[in-house]
């Protein structure tokens, strides 16, 4: 069968590119091997949020028994939570499919393997399928990275699939890994009652943030009684008579019920053999692109898969570039724009744009302005007013803005906003910004007295 596009993935930057393709009018198949809404739906963003939303309530609770204004016990059911999770994500896959099919796709259920240009084999229990088409889009996703000696065993070594399908709450955890994946991971089951360990090789948690992002994130981890180590090496995790063992690189061994291996992703391009399609892999597998996302000639890779960001969103948003480009309606290189991205749970952290130390590394004129969330009347009232918003200048222009504390990822998109708008502190009052919400600490911080960072 001969399609104008042929989608090998099904997550979502392949999904996006198919239903943007088949309304332009374009013969499209979308082949997946696992399961409609990829890693973000099944075991990624989706389940993990239905999780961290259960125990959400249960920090501000806690804030306001705090503040003695509320006082008593409730207890999460586990069992409920994990078989409601598991209905959401089975019906939401299959409305997927089923969406997809109207639109005009065809899908194949099978193993998509390049077999030449423009040219895909289905594998599938039953046999194989050949598929020809003048355009590939490699929308492969990624899948839980591991290190030797820190290999998942499916026994008490996990990974973030394995982890969100225990049968029940571990007693103790230790959380390989402090990034995203890891901290909202141990926020949740910190939350139910585990003891949780987080070790991180880099010098702090939420390495890929700012110093003092990550100081307020090791501090509130620390008061919800979560053990942070950090700029140690795992050396080597192992289950022992049932339980993890961790050995350090300095030498300690922690033991846990479970352990979690969060160190990262690696690209699902293992057998994909897109070599075949005229395709290079570069380091760690991922797929090499050029800035309009090509591949090689008449294929593209998105998402996960080509490494250069790892969010479900990049892969959304490049999926429609893509589209758009296989449909002649857009001629330029692929420009993402202020990337946003959030650390979900009871605190939280949220960023658009540039860190400071990484504009730092370039070499630029930096300065942050700041101001602290207490200065809220939102964050004040939900009790939970630690943290602080801060905004990343370089020279004259907004090349950043982070923000941590409770329900700061709800201020991502206007952060977003204003700044791809410019709304530097001489142009904000072209805009009115609600009251009182947790949106008005952001202008507040593009407003505040900038001081100059050199380190
Ligand atoms: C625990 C966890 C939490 C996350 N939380 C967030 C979050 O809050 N926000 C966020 O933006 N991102 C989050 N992510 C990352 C996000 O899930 C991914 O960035 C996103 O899913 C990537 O989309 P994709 O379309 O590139 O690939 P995927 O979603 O990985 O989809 C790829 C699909 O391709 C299929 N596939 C692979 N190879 C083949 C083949 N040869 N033939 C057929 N099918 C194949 C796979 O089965 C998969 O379904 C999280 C990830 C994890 C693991």
């Amino acid at each position: 069968m001969h399609y104008d596009v042929i989608i090998i993935g099904g997550g979502p930057g392949g999904t996006t590119a198919a239903k943007e393709l088949a309304a332009g009018g374009k013969k499209v198949a979308l082949v997946e091997d696992r399961h409609w809404g990829g890693t973000c739906l099944n075991c990624g963003c989706i389940p993990t949020k239905m999780l961290l939303g259960a125990t959400a309530p249960l920090g501000l609770l806690k804030a306001q028994e705090r503040l003695r204004t509320m006082k008593g016990s409730i207890e999460i059911d586990y069992k409920a939570l994990q078989n409601r999770i598991g209905r959401f994500l089975k019906g939401s896959s299959q409305s997927l499919a089923k969406s997809l099919t109207a639109a005009g796709i065809t899908l194949y259920e099978g193993r998509g393997v390049c077999t030449g240009k423009g040219q895909v084999a289905v594998r599938t229990d039953s046999g194989e399928e050949s598929l020809t088409a003048d355009t590939l889009v490699l929308a492969c996703g990624s899948s839980s990275a591991s290190f030797p000696g820190l290999a998942p065993d499916g026994d008490a070594v996990l990974d973030s699939t394995d982890i969100l399908n225990l049968p029940e709450v571990p007693e103790s955890l230790i959380i390989v890994g402090a990034g995203a994946i890891g901290l909202e991971l141990g926020d949740f089951f910190g939350a139910m009652g585990t003891k949780v360990t987080i070790v991180e090789a880099a010098p702090h948690i939420a390495p890929t943030e700012d110093a003092d992002i990550a100081k307020e994130m090791e501090r509130a981890q620390t008061k919800a009684g979560r053990t942070c180590i950090a700029g140690v090496m795992a050396k080597s995790l192992v289950t022992r008579d049932g339980q993890a063992e961790l050995t350090l690189g300095d030498g300690r061994v922690l033991t846990a019920s479970k352990a979690l291996v969060a160190v990262g992703r690696t690209p699902n391009t293992a057998g994909l053999d897109c070599e075949k399609a005229g395709c290079t892999l570069k380091r760690r597998g991922f797929v090499e692109v050029n800035a309009s996302l090509e591949a090689a000639e008449g294929v593209y890779a998105i998402g996960d898969v080509n490494g250069l960001t790892l969010l479900a969103h990049a892969a959304d948003h490049q999926g429609s570039y893509v589209a758009r480009r296989i449909l002649g309606e857009e001629q330029g290189v692929y420009v993402p724009g202020p990337v946003p991205s959030c650390i979900y749970g009871g605190m939280e952290i949220m960023r658009v744009g540039q860190t400071a130390k990484a504009l730092l590394a370039e070499g630029r004129n930096v300065s942050v302005s700041q101001v602290p969330l207490t200065l809220n009347p939102i964050a004040q009232a939900a009790g939970s007013s630690g943290g602080f918003v801060k905004v990343v200048w370089d020279g004259d222009a907004i090349a950043g803005i982070a923000a941590i504390g409770h329900g700061v990822s709800h201020l991502v998109t206007v952060a977003q906003l204003l700044m791809i708008g410019g709304y530097g502190p001489e142009k904000l009052h072209e805009v009115m910004i609600g009251h009182p919400t947790l949106d008005e600490i952001v202008p507040a911080a593009i407003r505040a007295p900038r001081v100059a960072v050199t380190a």
